[in-house]
């Protein structure tokens, strides 16, 4: 009906009005000349990326005193990969852990990371690490921004994972900078840095609203994250790229591993880019991520058969699960684990709630069986496997694969006991490239030649050097928290008169 009259009133489109233009092309360069001449010229310190790295180190800097800070973010909002994790913080010895009855050293930790790292991490930053991921969560408890639960890092026993909501610190660190001065523009990238060594200043080149813009400033951090979202730059240093999924923030693209190498830095830990196990099939979300693993499940191939220990980190566990057949690979658990991470792990509550015959990611049914024959894995050995699986737990004798305890660190790995029964078949991404820039426990740039560039700084998944061969979960979040605020303490000793 309503085609017909159109059809048959041509007037009607003769007599419209042209659409209202918004801008002239004159409103338009009105509005980039009033935009960009608000952009500072000279600062005292310059902030690459709004991450919790950038964020950590502008409001370090400005509480020690540093006056201006231009902070620039490429994207339109706030946050990059920060803003999206899990909110998984490894901190060792903190009230937290106390008020949890939980017994943690700064020792511990240390030697639980460079156990981890394989000795390939460089011990200075594992110390500095533990430092100021401490002082930061100090600073942030100070402020009423506290974990929700605790969870244990792959490959300890000791619940250290505090779990907090990734966007409650990025906004009060957002809020906490704009409150102190410093100067935030978003959909602002920077493009390069040049150096005068002989004033020890420099100038870095921003694209805004089209124009290219020159800020003086005497300290630099890069603070752009990983390059995950760069795919040229992911097959330089992994293969399979084909059953790896990626999520990160859409920003990160190596801008800052590529100024930093034009300065004569140097990328480190490229050999060690691992994606990380525990994705659900066709993930849609980086949410769509469990560790439910570390709270008791196992792990088995299709056969039926368990092939790692479920405790280590969950980057080892993803390269065993990619040499199965056909690369897949299901976590199976029970009613008392579900309920369990429920609790322990509420980020994972989208994925453990709520589940119906609708449910797409899990298969579950009243027996191991049933749930392992839905889910297509062979369900004879299956059973078979979880039966022999609760005998040696029950005897508390150490299980194959050399899992001696839960991850979860809340105890013993316990029983497949309770219906139903859940399969999940599970599978493998990149949330972030965790190798880097080598600096030094400053977060100053070190050079191919071993010389250090003192007013550019690097902090948080853009730096190298400080998990080895294998990233520590809640290590990625917390080295941004942990280095930022190195890097803040950094710039306010360079920039103090
Ligand atoms: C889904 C997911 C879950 C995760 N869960 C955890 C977890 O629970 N625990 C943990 O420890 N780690 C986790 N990680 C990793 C962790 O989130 C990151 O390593 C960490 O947050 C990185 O912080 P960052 O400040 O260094 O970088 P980001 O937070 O990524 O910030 C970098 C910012 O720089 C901007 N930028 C890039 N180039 C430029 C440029 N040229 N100019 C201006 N701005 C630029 C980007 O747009 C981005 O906003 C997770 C990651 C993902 C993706």
């Amino acid at each position: 009906m309503l085609r017909r009259f159109f059809l048959a009133s041509p007037s009607l489109f003769l007599n419209l009005r042209p659409p209202r233009v918004l801008f002239s092309s004159a409103d338009a360069s009105e509005f980039i000349k009033k935009e960009t001449s608000k952009f500072p010229e000279e600062v005292d310190l310059m902030i690459i990326g709004s991450g919790a790295a950038g964020l950590s180190c502008a409001v370090r800097a400005s509480e020690l005193g540093v006056n201006s800070t231009l902070l620039v973010e490429k994207e339109p909002l706030i946050g990059g990969s920060s803003k999206m994790c899990g909110g998984h913080f490894s901190v060792a010895d903190t009230v937290f852990q106390k008020l949890n009855h939980i017994k943690d050293s700064p020792a511990f930790f240390y030697r639980d990371l460079i156990e981890a790292g394989g000795g390939k991490n460089d011990p200075s930053l594992v110390q500095k690490f533990i430092e100021a991921g401490r002082a930061q969560f100090d600073f942030l408890y100070k402020n009423n921004i506290r974990p929700m639960s605790l969870w244990a890092s792959g490959g300890s026993d000791i619940p250290r994972g505090h779990v907090f909501n990734p966007y409650e610190i990025v906004f009060f660190l957002l809020d906490k900078a704009r409150n102190s001065n410093v100067k935030i523009v978003s959909s602002a990238r920077a493009v390069g840095i040049e150096l005068n060594p002989v004033s020890q200043t420099q100038v870095v080149t921003v694209e805004y609203l089209g124009q290219r813009l020159k800020v003086k400033t005497a300290v630099t951090l890069l603070a752009s994250g990983g390059f995950a979202n760069n795919r040229k730059m992911l097959q330089q240093y992994l293969n399979d790229l084909e059953n790896i999924q990626v999520f990160s923030g859409n920003g990160n693209t190596g801008d800052g591993h590529r100024i930093g190498l034009k300065l004569g830095g140097q990328l480190i830990d490229t050999e060690f880019i691992k994606p990380s196990y525990g994705f659900i099939q066709n993930a849609a979300d980086p949410n769509d991520f469990t560790m439910i693993f570390y709270g008791g499940a196992v792990i088995l191939n299709q056969e039926g058969h368990r092939f790692a220990n479920e405790s280590t980190s969950y980057k080892d566990i993803g390269l065993t699960a990619l040499q199965q057949t056909n690369g897949r690979s299901f976590i199976v658990f029970d009613e008392n684990i579900r309920l369990k991470q429920l609790e322990s792990r509420p980020p994972e509550a989208r994925l453990w709630k709520n589940l119906n015959e609708h449910t797409s990611h899990v298969y579950f049914a009243n027996s191991i069986a049933e749930a392992a024959r839905r889910a297509g894995l062979h369900p004879i050995n299956t059973e078979k496997t979880i039966r022999e699986y609760n005998q040696i737990v029950e005897k508390g004798l150490e299980l194959p694969f050399g899992r001696k305890s839960l991850s979860g660190g809340f105890g013993k790995p316990v029983k497949i006991e309770k219906p139903p029964f859940y399969v999940m078949p599970a599978s493998l991404g990149i949330m972030g490239t965790y190798c880097g820039l080598k600096v030094n426990d400053k977060t100053q740039l070190v050079k191919n030649d071993g010389q250090i560039i003192p007013n550019v700084l690097a902090a948080g998944e853009i730096m190298g050097g400080v998990h080895g061969e294998n990233f520590t979960p809640g290590c990625g979040f917390g080295k941004a928290l942990a280095f930022g605020r190195v890097a803040g303490e950094t710039a306010y000793s360079l920039i103090q008169p």
